[in-house]
């Protein structure tokens, strides 16, 4: 791969890279699959611009919000993950923080009706 220019999040997937995001405070590690991000902020209107998407990253393990660095790895070294649940999504009480991180936002609605 020679030098490439990467801006927003989907541009790991045009580069078959994931993420690699790593907490600056703790140096805890998860890896992002690059379109499930993008997926997931678009759908919440948030910007995909790489210096920000940071902001709404919250470590998992040590609490740090914001602080974190990004970078690219390649998919055939990343594992296959399932899209996760962030720590920082609101999970009503009473429901599966993976099927929510999943649904769709009518789906959250019948799922918050469920759990009532
Ligand atoms: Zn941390």
């Amino acid at each position: 791969m020679g030098a490439v220019t990467i801006r927003f999040i989907g541009d790991f997937d045009r580069h078959d890279c994931d993420l690699r995001v790593r907490c600056l405070n703790c140096d805890h590690a998860a890896i992002f699959g690059a379109r499930e991000l993008e997926l997931y902020f678009r759908e919440r209107k948030w910007n995909v611009a790489l210096e920000v998407v940071g902001w709404h990253m919250r470590c998992s393990k040590c609490g740090r919000r914001g602080d974190v660095s990004i970078h690219g790895i390649e998919r055939r070294h990343s594992v296959a993950l399932p899209p996760r649940p962030r720590p920082d999504i609101k999970v009503p009480m009473g429901i599966d923080p993976r099927a929510w991180a999943r649904a769709t936002e009518a789906e959250r609605r019948a799922m918050v009706r469920r759990a009532r």
